[in-house]
């Protein structure tokens, strides 16, 4: 196999077991290996450490497959693999409720790079990285082997696609299947997916156990929903016996199918008031006409993707949870959230509690949210843990 070398002193990453190889630490690579190609991984002394993908194009210039340098990253590496990660979602307590998982997360599935959603009986697949694009025929066989599922939708147009020098690519990658409107069921409540237009996968299937916290906590208030998407955390209030919800959301094909799937519940349509506005000024519109609200959502898109856009990401998360806290009533309460790898929980809660501070209210934290199990985070790779959340209380 061709060989990555670290450089002295920079093998501490991959021996604490995190995946990623920044072209910083690498002295050289022996036997110009091809766009995700697999690489032995070996510090300065030529001790063998782990099994890579290489990737030239990226910053990280080589994810970690395996941390036993003996592995043959082949065929049936990737049906282990992901058979070990798909029976790990049948034992989750999700599964009893939902037929809508996160198959595949990633790098915490020791598949970098792979993301893998399932909805109903139509998968979706994301090629991320470099080795994740190169072994995808082999991927794609072991998943339709492996769920019995024969559609596979590829959603390989995000953005990091483009680091890794990879053009997008979005299409059926497996047997064509209706998939604007895929039909799935969480604790009870329908959901349509657009899995081929729809934002990211289709669904924001991390929310799912918030979802379910904000449905127990809703009864009796006047909810406001901002960044709504599909109406996701409005339908678990609806459920959860809210008074009246405001669903704001600034995408128009979302709302729609918000509506559908008010209709797909058989839920009283005049319960619920959805808005087509930015967030921003809508808040500022609400305080204007002297509206108050008993809980309020906020979650929002990732403002700071990575640690570069910080401090802008700060001013606008700081900006909206200042204006949710002045619309909320005193007894209110506030689900915050940050999906950025670049806020940390600290800096997140941080922030919250200034916007609470300049806004003149007293709140308390009273839980924390984080994504549901299906979006595992491995021990040596904390970026993993990307979405944080707040309930508190206005007092
Ligand atoms: N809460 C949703 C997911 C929200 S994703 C759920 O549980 O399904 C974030 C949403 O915010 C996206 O739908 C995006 O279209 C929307 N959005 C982004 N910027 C916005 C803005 N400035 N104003 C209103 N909506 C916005």
């Amino acid at each position: 196999m061709k060989s990555l070398h670290l450089r002295a002193g920079r093998d501490k990453s991959v021996k604490r077991r995190h995946p990623w190889i920044f072209s910083g630490a690498i002295e050289r690579v022996d036997g110009e290996p091809a766009n995700g190609e697999s690489v032995l991984v070996k510090d300065a002394g030529g001790q063998p450490l782990a099994v890579a993908a290489w990737s030239p194009h990226s910053q990280i210039q080589a994810r970690v497959w395996s941390f036993d340098s003996g592995t043959r990253i082949e065929k049936s590496f990737f049906e282990s693999t992901l058979k070990k990660a798909i029976q790990l979602r049948h034992s989750l307590p999700a599964s009893q409720h939902s037929n809508a998982l996160r198959l595949v997360h990633g790098e915490s599935d020791g598949l970098p790079g792979l993301i893998i959603d399932r909805y109903a009986d139509v998968l979706v697949a994301q090629f991320l990285s470099a080795g994740a694009d190169h072994w995808r025929e082999a991927i794609l066989d072991a998943l339709v082997a492996e769920t019995g599922c024969d559609a596979v939708f590829e959603r390989s147009d995000a953005e990091v696609r483009v680091l890794e020098g990879l053009q997008p690519r979005i299409g059926f990658a497996r047997v064509n299947r209706e998939a604007k409107r895929c039909a799935i069921v969480e604790h009870g409540l329908h959901f349509r997916v657009d899995v081929e237009d729809g934002q990211t996968t289709g669904f924001f299937l991390d929310q799912r156990d918030n979802r379910q916290r904000i449905r127990a906590l809703a009864r009796g208030r006047e909810v406001l929903d901002a960044f709504s998407y599909t109406g996701g955390f409005s339908l678990a209030a609806l459920a959860g016996g809210a008074r009246q919800v405001t669903a704001v959301e600034s995408s128009v094909p979302a709302l729609e199918v918000a509506r559908e799937n008010v209709q797909a519940n058989a839920m009283d349509l005049s319960r619920i008031s959805f808005e087509q506005a930015d967030v921003f000024a809508y808040q500022r519109l609400l305080r204007d006409r002297g509206a108050s609200f008993d809980m309020v959502i906020l979650d929002p898109p990732k403002f700071a993707p990575t640690a570069a856009q910080v401090k802008n990401a700060a001013r606008a998360y700081k900006d909206i949870n200042l204006m949710a806290f002045k619309l909320l009533r005193p007894g209110g309460l506030l689900a915050t959230f940050s999906c950025s790898g670049g806020i940390s929980a600290e800096l997140f809660q941080s922030i919250v509690a200034g916007a609470a501070a300049d806004a003149g209210a007293d709140a308390k934290i009273i839980e924390r949210f984080c994504a549901a199990a299906d979006h595992p985070v491995a021990l040596g790779f904390p970026e993993g843990d990307y979405l944080k959340g707040l309930l508190l209380v206005r007092t």
